[in-house]
């Protein structure tokens, strides 16, 4: 719908205008203080308004804002050094996008370059972006039926979830290997894309089965396939690591990053990939981005990564994050609204029955907490920086709220 001469999502619920945004806290027009357990959908990992990152961004606007794309500057050679240095050493270079859409969009088209092959798996139910490939790859035909069709030769497979396949973990990557075995013994598929075995887009936070990185790193090898890993929602230290891939010690042959990338301070997104690759595709792929990589997102890119390494954010995420699901399992415990709460870091989920979400997202707004949800499942996703008393403070609202719904 449109309000104020702007076109929203069709799942806004909770829309409102942000008049002040600092810390763990966003104000609306009205005054109400709310605490944040959004981030902005994983952006502002470290603080909604970092004042560190706004005078790095302040000092470049001093000295480079623009760069074209047939050359570079030093901001952004620096982040793309900064970057390649805090993932694993294979993964060396990087193509520079505005964001997660155009970053996995860019992936897809290197991984059909480089193998020139032309079939793609995705999984069902995923959310990568909004370009044509993106939805290709994860979305269920009903959502889109009306702009339909999408991009040919892509696969949806199952993620092997527990939450999603109601079997146990070790079933769950049984069946899943023999799958997917049997798509990419044919040798026609160019790549995997996948998140990094927490499932943080479309809202559900599903964890795969352990093992679940090992085997679709091992099954692509095998069979000359690549294997790209999204971490633009778990990036950044929000799942207990600076980077998912590392729950498994797994290294993909690209890896696109965006959303806490710069802490909502710039539009930035990343791929980064193997000098092999890269080579071979820069030109067959077209990765060209007018806007890909401003001096200005970069120098806010750099400065989130400092402080996510300097303060190794990834421990108080961890740390929060399992003081978080044990007291949401406590003190919901027995709710009838609640069938599972499930989580990585602090990237938490908590399942609900009768599409309760919106319900509880209007009422828990009222009460001063501010959420997402996607109908059946809240996604919590505070900033990291949370002081331990505020993260309670809103735990409390959330199981305050949820305790006096009936449906
Ligand atoms: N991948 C994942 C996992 C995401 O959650 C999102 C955004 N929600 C995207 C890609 C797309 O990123 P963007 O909105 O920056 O295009």
């Amino acid at each position: 719908m449109a309000k104020n001469h702007i076109i929203y999502n069709g799942y806004s619920p909770w829309m409102f205008n942000l008049k002040k945004a600092e810390g763990s806290y966003l104000w609306t027009q009205d005054d109400q203080k709310l605490i944040d357990f959004s981030s902005g959908w994983n952006v502002t990992n470290l603080g909604w308004n970092n004042s560190e990152i706004a005078e790095a961004v302040v000092a470049q606007a001093k000295t480079n804002v623009y760069a074209p794309m047939w050359t570079a500057d030093a901001a952004q050679n620096t982040y793309a050094a900064q970057l390649t240095a805090a993932l694993p050493k294979e993964l060396d270079v990087v193509a520079r996008a505005t964001g997660g859409t155009e970053a996995n969009e860019m992936a897809l088209k290197m991984a059909r370059a480089y193998t020139g092959r032309s079939k793609i798996i995705g999984f069902k139910d995923s959310y990568h972006g909004q370009s044509f490939g993106d939805l290709s790859l994860g979305y269920l035909p009903s959502y889109v039926e009306d702009i339909a069709p999408l991009v040919p030769d892509f696969i949806q497979l199952d993620y092997p979830s527990p939450d999603r396949t109601g079997t146990s973990a070790a079933e769950s990557l049984d069946i899943f290997t023999t799958q997917l075995e049997d798509v990419l013994k044919k040798g026609d598929v160019a790549a995997i894309l996948t998140e990094a075995g927490i499932i943080t887009g479309w809202g559900s936070v599903s964890i795969t089965a352990p093992g679940f990185l090992t085997v679709i790193r091992k099954m692509s090898e095998k069979y000359g396939t690549l294997l790209i890993v999204d971490e633009v929602g778990t990036g950044f230290s929000r799942c207990g690591s600076l980077f998912a891939i590392q729950t498994e010690a797994v290294t993909p042959d690209i890896i696109t990053l965006a959303k806490g990338i710069a802490n909502g301070a710039g539009v930035i997104g990343a791929v980064v990939t193997t000098s092999n690759i890269g080579d071979a595709t820069y030109d067959k792929a077209k990765l060209t981005s007018t806007f890909g990589w401003t001096p200005l997102a970069c120098a806010a890119a750099q400065k989130t990564l400092e402080i996510h390494i300097r303060d190794k954010m990834w421990e108080k995420a961890k740390a929060d994050g399992d003081y978080a699901l044990a007291t949401l399992r406590q003190l919901l415990a027995g709710n009838p609204l609640v069938t599972d709460i499930r989580g990585k870091g602090m990237e938490l989920g908590i399942a609900l029955t009768n599409n309760a979400g919106s319900q509880v997202v209007e009422n828990a707004r009222k009460n001063g907490l501010h959420l997402a949800e996607t109908g059946d499942t809240l996604q919590l996703m505070p900033p990291l920086t949370i002081e331990r008393n505020v993260l309670a403070e809103g735990i409390d609202i959330l199981a305050t709220t949820i305790a006096a719904i009936r449906i």
